[in-house]
């Protein structure tokens, strides 16, 4: 029996058998072949198209299955590679020239072709050689008869054990099949732990080695809520988890309960508890917990997964579908919030010393204006469909902000001399992410119909520590005393200004913070579907006036030690059913 402790990431204890996830041991054979053996060779290369061809379209049966057909379309153009003529006869060419096996040659042609692309300076081009080496793997897997392991193929209920996942690998694995994933890398605001909260599965993350530790079928517990890893439980250790486990259970279905009950604190307030989705497949947990809408959508995993090319239809099915989902509550889309640690191909290839600081979210839009307008107008096209609410990431000034609304009041304009229908009422707000926007909150608040606090980057901005490395992960600190210095400022000039102000970020899901969030006036709070329940039980136990007064103290306090210290204990004083 081992231990392991690692940054809790998304709750739930699991015992299961561990799945080693490594797509970075992937070596190619070379070996010289004669003459006589080439007819073998392309034989078995038309082999391996085959099947990766039968591959790929089984799994875009179970993308248009979990998704749609849209979100699986980018399987198309890695079908139609496969097959491409020019690409086949290169392969056979080069193989009866060099005389090497079909693997080897299969990755130089590729490569070539990548090269080619790199060096064509056209971003859409560009774009396509992640594909290709996607494609390329694929064949190379088929020829060697290694099963291309792949999330979505899961056949059997595993603990995902990997040094880092892609967001992609996150939507398409197979969720009944992932009970848990445990990483090398990675924080609590990590794009993968917020996935894994999404689709409510448990998650520790930043363990530093443990694809090295651990073995495909290894037994092992994995304790999201603690952080912590066994390896090997000895029976004691064993039942002992289960009845943890079983005890967890309880619990979760007692708070899902609650779910009819209003999110209204003792003395009467109502507060907004919203969901954050990635993308339109969580719509069913956002309503199983009776979310009163969605406080973000968002909108840049669907070009994530598609790539920039994504047309204004696939865009604005997308959104009316989550509309609707919806009925009749409001959904607040985010406009694409691609760069930093979302990376897209177009960002990536400008190898940025800094991408956290870089071309990002509304400073990509600005500059890719044609990209930005084809996104407004799929979602003014879809606000016919229900309530909904635009807003804007990674604003730091007016400047950007009313840049923004220009734009979107162009595409506004077009759409009427178009006659395209679209709602007349969408507010319009701004996310409070950098200092720079919370410190100049009173003005932004002039030019906003609302304000919706990031604290994922607000924090990282603000104590200058990367999200998503696990090196500094103790850094990462929502009690830092400035952290709630700048969203008292936020609210207080966003209620100065008479607009609401909602928090998104991770931190509005975080059961400690509760009380906090409840004493500095936030009006809304967005976060998983799954975390609402917890949530709405503190609400509900707690009144305004204490935690105002709560607030007070914390305020008074100068370091992070001591204002966690006292929270935790004031916590744990008044809600033993708290996880934090
Ligand atoms: C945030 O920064 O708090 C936020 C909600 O946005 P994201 O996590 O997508 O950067
Ligand atoms: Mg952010």
């Amino acid at each position: 029996m081992k231990e392991f402790r690692g940054i809790s990431a998304s709750p739930g204890i699991v015992i299961s058998k561990a799945f080693l996830y490594n797509e970075e041991n992937f070596t190619v054979p070379f070996y010289k072949i004669t003459e006589d053996e080439v007819d073998r060779e392309i034989e078995r290369y038309n082999r391996a198209i085959l099947s990766a061809s039968e591959e790929l379209q089984e799994l875009k049966k179970s993308i248009t299955r979990e998704y749609s057909q849209e979100e699986a379309r980018f399987l198309d153009s890695h079908i139609l590679m496969l097959h491409d003529p020019m690409f086949k006869e290169q392969v056979f060419d080069r193989l009866k020239s060099d005389l090497s096996n079909v693997e080897w040659i299969v990755q130089g042609v590729i490569q070539a072709l990548v090269d080619k692309l790199n060096a064509s300076g056209d971003i859409y081009m560009q774009e396509r050689t992640m594909d290709m080496n996607d494609v390329a793997k694929r064949i190379i897997n088929n020829l060697m008869m290694r099963k291309r392991i792949s999330l979505s193929d899961l056949k059997e209920e595993v603990i995902v054990v990997t040094p880092d996942l892609l967001p992609s690998d996150t939507l398409l694995m197979n969720k009944r099949m992932v009970k848990g994933i445990l990483m090398d890398v990675g924080g609590r605001t990590s794009h993968t732990a917020i996935l894994a909260r999404s689709f409510g599965i448990p998650a520790i993350l930043g363990l530093r080695t443990i694809t090295r530790d651990l073995s495909s079928g290894d037994t092992i517990i994995m304790d999201g809520q603690s952080g912590m890893v066994i390896l090997d439980p000895d029976k004691e250790t064993l039942a002992r988890y289960r009845r943890k486990q079983t005890e967890y259970l309880k619990r979760e279905s007692k708070l899902y309960n609650l779910k009819n009950f209003p999110s209204e604190t003792q003395d009467g307030k109502e507060i907004l508890l919203k969901a954050n989705i990635e993308v339109p497949d969580e719509l069913d947990s956002v309503n199983a917990f009776n979310a009163a809408g969605i406080g973000l959508f968002r909108s840049e995993f669907l070009v994530m997964q598609t790539g920039l090319e994504m047309d204004e239809e696939l865009q604005y099915s997308v959104y009316k579908k989550v509309i609707e989902g919806m009925n009749g509550s409001p959904v607040t889309i985010r406009t694409l919030d691609v760069g930093g640690d979302k990376l897209i191909n177009e960002i990536a290839q400008k190898n940025e010393k800094n991408p956290l600081l870089g071309w990002r979210a509304i400073r990509f839009c600005l500059d890719r204006i044609d990209v930005f307008k084809v996104q407004l107008r799929a979602i003014l096209r879809a606000s016919v469909a229900g309530p909904v609410r635009i807003m804007f990431p990674m604003i730091s000034g007016i400047e950007e902000l009313e840049k923004a609304t220009g734009i979107l009041n162009e595409v506004k304009r077009d759409l009427e001399a178009e006659g395209i229908a679209f709602s007349s009422d969408i507010p319009v707000g701004c996310m409070i992410e950098v200092p720079s926007a919370a410190m100049t909150s009173d003005i932004l608040a002039r030019k906003a119909d609302f304000f919706s606090i990031g604290t994922n980057d607000l924090i990282q901005y603000t104590i200058a520590v990367d999200r998503g490395n696990e090196k500094i992960s103790d850094l990462y600190e929502p009690f830092h005393p400035a952290v709630l210095r700048l969203i008292r400022m936020v609210v207080e000039n966003g209620h100065g200004a008479g607009i609401p102000v909602g928090m998104c970020g991770e931190m509005a899901g975080d059961p400690m913070m509760t009380v906090i969030l409840l004493g500095l006036g936030l009006d809304e709070l967005s976060m998983s579907a799954f975390g609402i329940p917890e949530i709405k039980r503190i609400i509900r136990s707690t009144t305004i006036l204490e935690a105002e007064e709560l607030l007070g103290t914390l305020m008074d306090m100068k370091s992070i030690r001591d204002i966690d210290r006292y929270v935790r204990n004031w916590m744990e004083e008044r809600f033993e059913f708290i996880t934090g």
